[in-house]
């Protein structure tokens, strides 16, 4: 199945936020060519987000208890 402009073919929800695959991450759309795959969010095996994953990492390294 052909994506149309660049996006990946395939709708996926992440799992914690709810955003879309479909929603380009800050691109410049004047910017992006048809040969050019646009920059979006990716997704884990898990279907979390990369923003959710970054998140988790940035809680994981801060220490709630002290
Ligand atoms: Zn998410």
């Amino acid at each position: 199945m052909e994506a149309f402009f660049g996006l990946p073919p395939k709708v996926i929800f992440c799992k914690r936020c709810v955003i879309s695959n479909q929603r380009p991450s800050s691109t410049v759309e004047f910017k992006h060519t048809a040969t050019e795959k646009k920059s979006v969010i990716d997704f884990d095996e898990e279907g979390i987000c990369s923003a959710c994953r970054f998140a988790e990492q940035k809680d994981q390294g801060i220490d709630w208890q002290g």
